[in-house]
């Protein structure tokens, strides 16, 4: 038996040809799939009986369920996923009058320790199969229109996880949702974020991956980043500079800098003036982003994030600043962590 949505679509026609079924067949099945994200052989109504038990016999679906939502007095809604093996991720709704984003996940814990994030603390359990990312979408897709009536139209890898060391599933799932055949968003309504995973950024390019890139910079200078980010030791400046330098001379493509504003750390005219240099080296945008008290910094007062912004633009980088979003319901950017005993934490 085998998880019927692992499968490509060649080897499902080749399945079909060996029980004597038309090619065709193959479409139909991959639309119930991929289209109407269909959980069950048997919604197949326009599959003979016969091929219904057929692929019954060969394959199975692994669900993801709905374990808890939670919704904020400002409209975000935190989901809790339960995959087919009882582990948990936690994805998030989060609608403005302009769009409305799911931010999903795309591993089970993090094998990274971003010291301002909760998921860091949280121990890498697996990697996410790309159809556990699609359901994600699908299920905040459903919560969009049940309450807003209107659709997604944003899709960030900002959930639990680094998304480029989840590189393949992560590209299956991308190619799924953007396929005009299946759900067809437009490939600049997704973003790939990484907390700066070089050789990652570098595949992103070589692969022709059209998704936006975020990278989250959060200090302008090697001695801060690594004191906040220990996956700069392996990936400091020089080498995402040189990875981006790559992307950007192939893909053509601006990155966002995520820079979370921290009091007394990171958020000094001093800090601002390396931000700037840094951002001279290739285009980009900058999104400064309040911190969410995940218990181990003190975020930056608003006088401050303005005058930081400020600073920005004046030296004409584009900036804006996310406003935090769920933040009453842990959903908002570096509070996602499963509390329950499913969770194993690092030492
Ligand atoms: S910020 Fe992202 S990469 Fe860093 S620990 Fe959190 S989930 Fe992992």
């Amino acid at each position: 038996m085998q998880d019927i949505r692992k499968i490509s679509f060649s080897d499902l026609v080749k399945f079909l040809e060996n029980h004597n079924e038309p090619a065709f067949r193959a479409k139909q099945i991959y639309e119930w799939i991929w289209k109407k994200h269909v959980f069950s052989f048997d919604q197949m109504s326009n599959i003979s009986k016969k091929l219904r038990e057929h692929l019954q016999k060969h394959f199975y679906f692994n669900v993801t369920h709905v374990s808890q939502n939670l919704t904020s007095q400002d409209g975000t809604v935190k989901f809790i996923f339960r995959l087919y093996d009882g582990k948990k991720v936690e994805g998030v709704l989060i609608p403005t009058q302009k769009r409305i984003t799911a931010c999903i996940s795309s591993q089970v814990g993090c094998s990274l320790d971003c010291s301002f994030c909760a998921t860091g603390r949280m121990k890498l359990l697996r990697n996410l199969e790309s159809s556990e990312i699609i359901d994600q979408v699908v299920h905040i897709q459903q919560k969009s229109l049940e309450l807003y009536q209107r659709p997604i139209t944003n899709i960030v890898f900002m959930g639990m996880g680094e998304p480029l060391l989840n590189y393949s599933n992560v590209i299956r799932a991308y190619v799924h949702l953007t396929d005009p055949k299946e759900m067809g968003l437009s490939t600049r309504r997704l973003t790939i974020s990484t907390a700066g995973i070089a050789k990652g950024i570098k595949r992103l390019a070589d692969d022709n991956i059209k998704a936006k890139l975020a990278l989250s910079l959060h200090a302008p200078t090697d001695e801060k980043r690594i004191k906040i980010m220990s996956i700069h030791a392996q990936n400091n400046l020089k080498v995402l500079h040189e990875a981006l330098q790559y992307y950007y001379s192939r893909m053509k493509q601006y990155v966002t800098y995520e820079y979370l504003l921290l009091k007394d750390f990171n958020d000094t005219l001093e800090d601002a003036k390396a931000l700037v240099k840094w951002c001279r080296k290739i285009p980009c945008k900058v999104n400064l982003i309040e911190y969410n008290n995940t218990g181990t910094f003190t975020g930056s007062n608003p006088e401050q994030i303005k005058i930081f912004e400020q600073y920005l633009l004046q030296h004409d980088i584009p900036t804006s600043i996310r406003k935090s979003r769920g933040q009453d319901i842990n959903a908002a950017c570096g509070q996602l962590i499963i509390q329950d005993k499913s969770i194993i934490l690092k030492e």
